[in-house]
């Protein structure tokens, strides 16, 4: 049969490589998420046609220079009698090929076939290694040879224009079929058809190397998201949201690579960093922190100062490597909040999962890990037993704290003292190389208060040298929209659950429009409901896989704006697709969040005045040491280590004032015990002092949004009667954080407080116990609630201030705060998002416990107040807003309320008290008392806000003085007394203007 025809032999292997080629394609685009197999057909075009072309045109070269070196062995090829290679300086290499003609003259073999065979072995070698060794992640600009064959060169995304490229091989092949292949002169032929038929094979691969849904998949990849600019914000409009946009930010020049040998030595070490475009800041400064000379320069401590998302991940990622691979050690990353998901976010970056532990409470530390990554609340309930272990105190070998920012109240002032507890600590029993990093955004302008939280917050003196900034740069243009569920919603789709919060809505139609989008989903939504809403197809694919794990993998982002992330939008969003080389612009989609409408009023500011709105930055409040908070460390502290009161003073830097009393306390309780000391100190002179240890057998901490130590338990009361613990309160904020009917998020589940067994918190405190039940309504609550101060004194610390001329002053007060909740109001969002407020909804009336708190008392003159009744109340539901955005407290830890002839030592008084809401209060009031023109510029933007409201009604809207809380405020508001023209009267008459 090969006898007869032997061009059947070059045809069937052509075929058979063929078909082989075809499936291996298939097969490959299936497994890539990308749904391209291009990368590898182009890499074994040129590592299979380069060289086996340069051999057969060295081969032919020889032969037409002189024949005779052919004959002498120089050629690589297989000849007639087989390969024999005998160059000058190598042992002779002699593959014979069984004699061609027998001896009776006969052809045996076909020489020609191996020949024709080499090609075809060198494809398939160089196929399957490819197969196996996948080709290195390039950075998308970095070249890759042959890529440009994969191009669409005006084909619409279409390779097949490869296939044009074939005529001529194809037609070589046919010309030189066989049997001219293995007769006479022709037989060299068969070499170069080898050649030919292979690169014919792979161009035809490469032809098909797109697979039909390779679009979408790119867009989900980031390498190209689709269409024109525009078509983001038209998908929106199409899903029913009032798409506005606010303002276009144009491309910053990029960074310039970095230049400093240590930062080079890492980008080679960890080719991400480059690919990922980590800002160079970053990359020096862990350099720097673990070059040889880290500690001459600066100590081992760093503060880096850099937008969100600029690399701080990655930089992190190779900080735990160094620290592991030089020094040995372990990375200790404390969080604000879900450790979880951060390690989640950080793991890609690190060797494996198992090179993150996250501790949790209570149960012992892995120390095979690389890094412990876990939340400050965890960080406390570990340090009693880090204290006990110095072999695992001793394996930190760096302590990272991330976004510093994120502490302000109570948490601040919480985590205030376990970063000294902690750094107390390592300096006394930790490994002599620890270094630690910490990480907050850039806090521009002195407004900001920032240097003298991060200097009350940590336990580290950051000289200038210490302390890196990170340019301000966006690596593409930003388009950022106000999306507002619309009148002209879409009925839900059928196929598919009405999502039941707009945030939801937003994200399904971004990633249905074919944009890899990231989602942070809004504190009150409930996780369950949005990982059930995340399942549901969209163009094929889970949308739950559809969307970018980082903003720095994003081509558009759903994110809901409070009062807390408003004034960091800049920071928040600069660096959004950063890692994505081809992203025409990079779109974000806000909403504002319900509750607060003066967000949704800055957020307008940004579309008349980008510049001037990313000027202003909000008032970061590090929370003081206050004595409950101060007796709860101190206790813990003692149980940690024993020490002197003059080393107590070093390192928590408390006052004797605030100390002196905590400790004569708890020594007449005998939680600790006083012992007195003698010991040398650093001169070497003899120092007699008192040192006191713990004696207190067991001691709980309460979590770090409390204060005191005799905490309500909140429980839920599951289906079955199985109880489980869900938080602690304080009593004295009972009625603030946990009124009957109040719906509220822990771990991103929603529950619902029962209504209670009593009428008072002090019975509440007595049984000690609260019970709430899991809910799925997602409806947000806000307290109808009375203010009532009592016992008001003028803190004579303090002295009185005139503001402007003396039409307003102000005055620091000592008052016991109580209230009387009698009901609430409810906001539940309605098909496709719009919110749709409930009347108050009462209850019996519940009395909260009284406590000592501070206040700062804005009085006004008896005369601006005239014929204005409702503006006290007016402005104090607006200014409470206001403050909540501009100064850095969570919204319940404060109240503005209007203060009616209130009681002030002897005298009456009008006017508006800010209230700390915390027992004993926690500096928030220090804070504002200081800083007069944070005064005056609140009280002037609440005034702007309410004069340019478009609603021009009397009463107000619900963009301005009708919003869910500010009705919620007193019965006076829910009474509907309230007036934006008379506020804006008396701020006129008060400020000027
Ligand atoms: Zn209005």
């Amino acid at each position: 049969m090969i006898a007869a025809a032997p061009w059947l032999v070059p045809l069937v292997v052509f075929a058979v490589a063929l078909a082989l080629a075809l499936g291996i394609n298939a097969a490959v685009i299936a497994r890539r998420p990308t749904r391209d197999s291009a990368a590898l057909w182009t890499a074994v075009l040129v590592w299979t046609a380069g060289p086996l072309a340069a051999l057969v045109l060295y081969a032919w070269t020889l032969q037409l220079v002189d024949a005779a070196w052919w004959h002498r062995g120089w050629h690589p090829l297989f000849d007639a009698t087989g390969l024999r290679l005998a160059l000058p300086w190598l042992p002779p290499l002699d593959l014979r090929v069984p004699s061609p003609v027998g001896p009776d003259g006969l052809r045996l073999a076909h020489p020609e076939w191996w020949a024709l065979a080499i090609p075809f072995v060198v494809w398939l070698a160089v196929l399957l290694t490819r197969l196996v060794l996948p080709a290195p992640v390039r950075a998308p600009d970095q070249a890759r040879p042959g890529a440009w064959l994969a191009g669409s060169a005006g084909f619409e995304n279409s390779r097949r224009w490869v296939l044009w490229a074939l005529v001529p091989p194809l037609l070589l092949l046919l010309l030189w079929s066989a049997p001219d292949l293995g007769e006479g002169l022709a037989q060299e032929r068969a070499a170069p058809w080898g050649l030919l038929a292979v690169v014919a094979i792979t161009l035809i691969a490469i032809a098909f190397s797109r697979g039909p849904d390779a679009a979408a998949a790119t867009d989900q990849a980031g390498a190209a998201p689709p269409a024109a600019p525009g078509d983001w914000a038209a998908a929106l409009r199409g899903a029913g949201f009032a798409v506005q946009t606010l303002c276009r930010l144009p491309a910053t020049e990029a960074a310039p690579e970095s230049r400093e040998p240590g930062a080079r030595a890492l980008l080679d070490q960890w080719p991400f960093l480059r690919e990922r475009r980590v800002a160079p800041e970053l990359i020096e400064a862990v350099a720097d922190l673990f070059g040889p000379d880290a500690t001459r320069r600066g100590g081992r401590n760093r503060l880096i100062l850099a937008a969100d998302d600029a690399g701080q991940l990655e930089a992190l990622a190779v900080a735990i490597q160094l620290t592991h691979l030089r020094l040995e050690l372990v990375t200790l990353v404390v969080v604000p909040q879900a450790p979880a998901a951060f390690a989640a976010r950080l793991a890609p970056w690190l060797p494996g999962p198992e090179a993150i532990h996250l501790p949790r409470a209570a149960v012992p530390i892995d120390s095979t890990a690389m890094a412990w990554v876990l939340d400050v609340g965890t960080l406390s309930e570990q340090l009693a037993d880090l204290g006990d272990n110095p072999v695992l105190l001793g394996r930190i070998g760096l302590t990272v704290w991330f976004d510093l920012d994120a502490y302000s109240g109570v948490r601040a002032a919480n985590f205030w003292a376990l970063s000294h507890r902690l750094d107390r600590l390592l300096r006394a029993r930790g490994a002599q190389e620890a270094r630690s990093l910490t990480f907050a955004r850039d806090h521009r302008g002195h407004e900001a208060n920032f240097a003298a939280f991060w200097s009350q917050l940590l336990p580290y003196d950051y000289q200038p040298e210490e302390r890196v900034l990170v340019a301000r740069r966006r690596p593409h243009p930003i388009a950022i929209h106000l999306l507002e569920p619309g009148a002209d919603s879409r009925p839900p789709d059928p196929a598919n659950p009405d999502p039941g919060d707009p945030s939801l809505a937003a994200l399904r139609a971004s990633v249905a429009a074919g944009w890899r989008t990231r989602f942070d989903p809004p504190p009150t939504l409930d996780l369950v409901r949005a990982g059930d809403f995340l399942q549901q197809q969209v163009g094929g694919h889970r949308l739950a896989e559809r969307l970018a794990p980082d903003p720095a993998d994003a081509a558009a982002r759903i994110l809901e704006v409070g009062a807390a992330q408003v004034l960091a939008l800049a920071d928040l969003l600069a660096q959004g697709g950063r890692a994505l080389t081809a992203l025409p612009t990079h779109q974000v989609g806000l909403l504002a969040a319900p509750g607060n409408p003066y967000v949704r009023h800055l957020l307008a500011q940004l579309a008349q005045d980008p510049e001037a709105f990313f000027r202003r930055v909000r008032r970061l409040v590090p929370g003081v040491p206050q004595p409950a908070i101060v007796r709860r460390h101190l206790l813990l502290a003692l149980r940690e280590m024993e020490a002197v009161a003059s080393g107590l003073l070093d390192t928590f830097q408390w006052r004797d004032a605030i100390l002196d009393p905590v400790l004569e306390e708890l020594a007449n309780r005998h939680e600790i015990a006083r012992r007195d000391v003698r010991f040398l100190d650093d001169n070497l002179v003899l120092k007699v002092d008192t040192g006191y240890r713990s004696s207190a057998a067991q001691y709980r901490p309460g979590p770090l949004d409390t204060v005191g130590d005799q905490l309500v338990s909140v429980v839920l009361r599951e289906a079955g009667g199985a109880l489980a613990l869900l938080q602690r309160i304080d009593p004295e904020r009972a009625t603030i954080v946990a009124y009957p009917r109040r719906v509220f998020q822990v771990a991103g589940q929603s529950y619902r407080m029962n209504p209670w067994p009593a009428t008072s918190a002090a019975a509440i405190r007595r049984a000690g116990v609260l019970y709430c039940t899991r809910t799925d309504d997602p409806a947000l609550t806000w307290r109808v609630s009375e203010p009532r101060l009592r016992r008001t004194q003028v803190d004579t610390r303090h002295n009185q201030v005139f503001l402007d001329q003396g039409g307003l002053n102000k005055v620091v007060i000592q008052t016991w705060y109580e209230e009387e909740v009698t009901g609430i109001i409810e906001v539940r969002p309605e098909r496709h998002g719009a919110l749709r407020r409930s009347e108050p909804l009462w209850g019996e009336p519940i009395e909260s416990l009284a406590f000592p708190t501070q206040g700062l008392l804005l009085r006004f003159l008896a005369e601006d107040l005239d014929e204005a009744p409702a503006a006290l109340h007016s402005i104090a539901a607006a200014l409470g807003q206001v403050l909540a955005v501009h100064v850095g407290v969570e919204e319940d830890a404060v109240l503005v309320m209007a203060a009616q002839g209130l009681k002030v030592g002897r005298r009456r008084e009008s006017g508006l008290v800010i209230l700390d809401l915390h027992p004993q209060g926690l500096g928030l009031i220090d804070a504002l008392n200081d800083d007069d023109d944070l005064l005056r510029r609140l009280l002037a933007y609440t005034r702007d806000w309410l004069a340019e409201c478009p609603c021009a009604a009397a009463a107000g809207c619900p963009l301005c003085l009708q919003s869910p809380p500010a009705i919620a405020a007193t019965r006076h508001s829910v009474e509907r007394r309230l007036s934006r023209g008379e506020a804006v009267e008396v701020l006129r008459r008060v400020l000027g203007g």
